[in-house]
């Protein structure tokens, strides 16, 4: 969305939030109405950063991303939330969120990542690429950051995920690479409380960056948004070369991944171009890295380029497979067979879906193949969670007193 880029509708809340200086649990109320509430410190307008660069010139380049943003005072960056303040670059949407909600983890998509369990989503504003076709462009090009409704440390949206009995927290519908301090700081807080932290992005990253965001990750879902130099540069403003650094980088780490690609009808779904794709994936991630291919729905500035037809992500799935790739999904279209895991040892169907839900679970607690004892590539713990399809909008952040 964009982040997997930003497959997922954002949730817009009303603006409810009321700062306090005095951060910390406060007693309000009368009789058997007092109640402690939680009352939010106010996040600080600009939280300083470490990726940055004075330049001989006078500017100030933010080394974030690829884009090497060159600022003269009071001058934003590209992704608008990264900003020149003095000699500094701050990051002025710490602590601010566009709203929170409860999804399902296949929703991110992530297939191999605790199934069945839900996952506390949210986002910021702003973005670092300019996706002519982005779905969620309403937060990733907002200029009006005074609309982020929900505010919340990375220790209350911990705290909020173990509440909501969530097994992770996901960044979400707008990309993290612009705000990885604040995801940074929200991951470790997450586990210090057992829960996981998953990024959805389009890796669009420096490597000292890179680092710094997916070494504090369990899973992320990055974009592979085409294979050419041509479509980024034309289509998303951005370079081939820097994701597949990162889609490596992330491989040989720690960090769980799994890949989507949008293909959008005669820009990046050619079998030509869908061969070299996946020929590079089995060479460079491996056989066992799962691929999506999401189906593309006009949007933004690509109202005139028609929906993908189901048979396209289904052609795509078969070049893949056709190229050693074990675990390859459709996506954003109804397809039985496109939303099931097959055990790669003897072809049993392990793990059926229909959408988000899990229709089979035929995996032990560990993530075996029962019939053969296969191992599946993925993060399994226990039996599948029972979480569904169901979407809940949360509200977090500052409560009005009294209210
Ligand atoms: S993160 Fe933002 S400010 Fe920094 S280089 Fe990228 S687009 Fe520019």
């Amino acid at each position: 969305m964009g982040v997997a880029t930003a497959s997922d509708p954002p949730v817009r809340r009303p603006a409810k939030v009321r700062f306090s200086a005095d951060p910390g649990p406060r007693t309000i109320g009368k009789g058997r109405d007092r109640v402690q509430r939680e009352v939010v410190s106010a996040p600080p307008a600009a939280f300083p950063t470490t990726w940055w660069t004075p330049l001989a010139d006078g500017r100030v380049q933010c080394d974030v991303c690829p884009r090497l943003c060159k600022l003269h005072e009071g001058q934003r960056g590209l992704c608008f939330v990264r900003a020149r303040e003095g000699e500094r670059i701050v990051l002025t949407t710490y602590g601010r969120s566009s709203g929170f909600c409860v999804d399902p983890i296949e929703k991110k998509p992530l297939n191999h990542f605790l199934p069945g369990t839900s996952v506390l989503s949210f986002g910021t504003a702003g973005c670092n690429l300019a996706c002519k076709f982005c779905q969620n462009w309403g937060i990733s090009k907002s200029r009006e950051t005074d609309t982020l409704a929900d505010s919340a440390t990375p220790e209350a949206i911990a705290r909020a995920a173990v509440e909501q009995g969530c097994a992770s927290v996901a960044f979400t519908y707008n990309d993290p690479v612009i705000f990885l301090e604040y995801a940074a700081d929200v991951a470790e807080a997450c586990h210090a409380v057992g829960v996981r932290a998953v990024a959805v992005t389009a890796g669009y990253i420096n490597p000292g960056p890179r680092e710094q965001l997916f070494s504090r990750m369990d899973a992320a879902n990055i974009d592979l948004k085409g294979f050419t130099e041509d479509f980024y540069h034309r289509v998303t403003a951005g370079h081939l070369q820097p994701v597949l650094d990162t889609l490596e980088w992330v491989a040989a780490s720690k960090c769980w991944l799994e890949v989507t690609t949008l293909l959008i009808p005669g820009y990046n779904d050619s079998d030509e171009e869908l061969d070299r794709m996946t020929t590079w994936f089995a060479e460079h991630l491996g056989v066992d890295v799962p691929l999506h291919f999401s189906a593309f729905h006009p949007d933004y500035k690509m109202l005139d380029v028609p929906p993908t037809p189901p048979a396209t992500l289904t052609r795509a799935r078969r070049i893949a497979l056709r190229n050693g790739l074990r675990y390859v999904y459709t996506g954003n279209v109804r397809d039985l067979e496109g939303g099931t895991t097959f055990c790669p040892g003897c072809g049993a169907a392990v793990v059926e879906r229909d959408w988000y839900q899990i229709r089979a679970y035929r995996l032990t607690d560990d993530g075996h193949c029962p019939a053969c004892g296969t191992a599946i590539a993925g993060v399994f713990d226990g039996p599948a969670g029972d979480w569904g399809p169901r979407r809940r909008p949360v509200h977090l952040g500052g409560r009005e007193e009294g209210t």
